[in-house]
């Protein structure tokens, strides 16, 4: 048995609304985007432009690979969700953890700081494609009245992981955030 499976990608221009990109892959959007976008900055001879894509394009590789290639990435940010009812509440859910450049380290919303040993740890993911992170850790979780509503730990604290792609992730964020008008002509 012979099994086949193409998905199409497109790149429209959205001031000409023209196709600027086209091209069949054998694997899901979210392993797509940078080949359409970078196929679509050859075909304009453009330098950078911004890119809108839906949270179905949101992988933190490929995100990195358009910015590397001095594209502005505007792609929807995938919903944090719980995936143990048991564990981690709303409220202490990693984006309510704020990193800190200068120190590399983050600041969990009781105010207490996460450090790391810098040790850059692999991980491998269902399609194989493994990615580095770091982990970062405070010795306070063991005194700290909130932890049952932080991790669902037994023994040891709440681990944050901080993957390579971390800081373009961080600035596609920003952008999108920050730029929902022109986020919402992707969705006409
Ligand atoms: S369990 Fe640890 S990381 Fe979580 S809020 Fe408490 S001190 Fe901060």
């Amino acid at each position: 048995m012979v099994e086949v499976c193409y998905n199409t990608q497109a790149a429209v221009d959205d001031q000409h609304k023209l196709v600027v990109a086209t091209h069949t892959i054998n694997r899901n959007d979210r392993n797509a985007l940078s080949a359409i976008a970078l196929e679509a900055k050859e075909n304009l001879k453009a330098n950078k432009f911004t890119l809108l894509a839906d949270k179905g394009y949101n992988n933190a590789r490929e995100i990195e690979a358009c910015q590397q290639n001095d594209l502005k990435t505007i792609v929807a940010q995938q919903e944090l969700v719980n995936s143990n009812p048991k564990g981690t509440t709303k409220e202490y859910l990693v984006d309510k953890f704020k990193y800190n450049k200068k120190n590399d380290t983050y600041t969990c919303p009781e105010g207490q700081t996460l450090s790391t040993f810098g040790t850059w740890h692999i991980k491998k993911r269902d399609d194989k494609i493994s990615y580095q992170y770091k982990k970062y850790r405070t010795p306070e979780c063991k005194n700290c009245p909130v932890k049952y509503l932080c991790t669902g730990k037994a023994k040891g604290g709440r681990e944050i992981e901080r993957s390579q792609y971390a800081e373009s992730v961080e600035r596609n964020n920003k952008n999108y955030s920050q730029n929902q008008t022109l986020y919402r002509k992707r969705q006409k």
